[in-house]
């Protein structure tokens, strides 16, 4: 790992840490030097393990993000455990599906709460933390916000999904535009189609599995390991001048 890439000596907030993606950007992160604050609803385990294996610190921070209430309680243990707040990757989220003529209000709710809401407040808890420390020393603060196709793209069968992760991208232009004189880089990956928990539901549709697998020309879907680069990149020094960026991960799709 080159200077530029080198985490040592950061911590990482990563939401939704146990399991798919979360985890796969824990590892990357850990692996480049990051400490790992591994924050979600079920205990993150297994990625707690093995963060700890590359020899960084790595702790279990329970909250559930359907509301906003664990928001500030995630900084002050993130800062009580592991001591500074450096970077933070806001990646747990929801997906409801169904035709929009019967969608509910639950499934609005639930989806733009924990996607969008808890997102942008947990942005703004990290990025009063990062810019007091670049006012105080010079310290650079990365937020990487965790996008979608649909950040680009209509989808089908999940509105509320769509607007949350349109939504995720105007907030992080939004948080870029405020926060890139003041020490914090805000950035968003986009991933692909991605074998995870979040996808089953299409990966067992044969019928869908084929149409989707036809259009990546990559032609395979996405491991959450494939998001570690980008997300060690946006994590890094070597991005200090990209702001506001929606980094698509999605072995071609975008660009079909
Ligand atoms: P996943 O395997 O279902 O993981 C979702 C993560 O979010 C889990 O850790 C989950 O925790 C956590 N989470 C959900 N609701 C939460 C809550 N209320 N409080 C705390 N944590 C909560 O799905 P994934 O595919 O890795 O998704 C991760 C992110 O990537 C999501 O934002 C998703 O929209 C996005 N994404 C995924 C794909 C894809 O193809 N897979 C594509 C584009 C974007 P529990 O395990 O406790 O439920």
């Amino acid at each position: 790992m080159t200077a530029m890439f080198d985490l040592s000596g950061k911590t990482a907030i990563v939401t939704g840490a146990n399991t798919g993606i979360g985890q796969g950007i824990a590892l990357a992160l850990a692996e480049a030097g990051a400490n790992i604050a591994a924050v979600g609803r079920s205990p993150a385990t297994e990625t707690v393990e093995k963060a700890r294996a590359f020899g960084r610190q790595a702790e279990i921070i329970s909250a559930d993000l359907s509301t906003i209430e664990p928001v500030d309680r995630i900084i002050d243990e993130t800062k009580e455990k592991l001591g500074t707040v450096d970077i933070l990757v806001n990646n747990a989220g929801i997906i409801r599906r169904n035709d929009a003529v019967d969608f509910t209000e639950e499934d609005w709710d639930a989806v733009i709460d924990t996607n969008l809401k808890s997102l942008f407040f947990l942005c703004q808890a990290a990025g009063r933390e990062m810019i007091a420390a670049y006012e105080a020393d010079g310290r650079i603060g990365k937020i990487i916000n965790i996008a979608s196709m649909l950040t680009f793209q209509g989808g089908i069968r999940v509105p509320s999904y769509t607007a949350s992760k349109s939504g995720v991208g105007g907030v992080t232009k939004l948080l870029a535009n405020e926060w890139a004189s003041k020490g914090v880089c805000v950035n968003a990956i986009a991933p692909g189609y991605i074998a995870t928990n979040n996808t089953a539901a299409l990966q067992s549709d044969e019928n869908r599995n084929r149409q989707i697998m036809e259009r990546i020309p990559a032609g395979r879907w996405g491991d959450p390991s494939d998001l570690g680069g980008a997300a060690v990149f946006l994590a890094s020094g070597a991005s200090d001048y990209v702001q506001g960026h929606i980094l698509a991960v999605d072995g071609g799709w975008l660009a079909r």
